[in-house]
């Protein structure tokens, strides 16, 4: 099925001069980049984004580091290009992310309470839509 999906490097991605190379895995995978800015989130949106992790401990964290810099946001599509690029992205955790990915072979943990992972990608096509809607109104 054709997907969108929202694709964000995140400011350690884009500190670390990395948007060069996550943008070529995307296009060498084959999917197409149809809506790409840059912007520095603001508060509100990111406690929209991430909703479901407002109160954690490390949501605080998350903020500051996602607020650090900018980011670049694209809107991705192609058939089945959710789980993609989630398989593009690696798990979570850059330190079990698996070589061959962009967490795997560009990032690492650091001494934050967040974790930097460089990029985001939505889990599920209803994430998606809602994820687009907040960050190209
Ligand atoms: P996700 O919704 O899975 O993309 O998670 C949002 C972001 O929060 C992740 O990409 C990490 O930067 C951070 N994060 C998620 N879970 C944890 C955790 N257990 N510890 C620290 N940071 C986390």
């Amino acid at each position: 099925m054709t997907e969108r999906t929202l694709m964000l490097i995140k400011p350690d991605g884009v500190k670390r001069g990395k948007i060069g190379e996550i943008i070529r895995r995307i296009e060498n995978k084959g999917y197409q980049i149809i809506a790409m800015k840059m912007v520095v989130p603001t508060e509100k949106l990111l406690n929209l984004h991430y909703a479901e992790h407002v109160g954690k401990s490390y949501y605080p964290s998350l903020v500051s580091y996602m607020m650090s810099g900018p980011v670049v946001v694209m809107i991705g599509e192609g058939t089945n290009i959710i789980s993609g690029w989630r398989t593009l992205m690696g798990e979570t955790n850059p330190t079990k992310a698996a070589p061959g990915t962009i967490r795997g072979d560009l990032g690492r943990e650091w001494e934050e309470k967040a974790m930097m992972n460089i990029v985001h990608g939505s889990d599920s096509v209803l994430s998606a839509e809602r994820e687009i809607n907040l960050w190209f109104t």
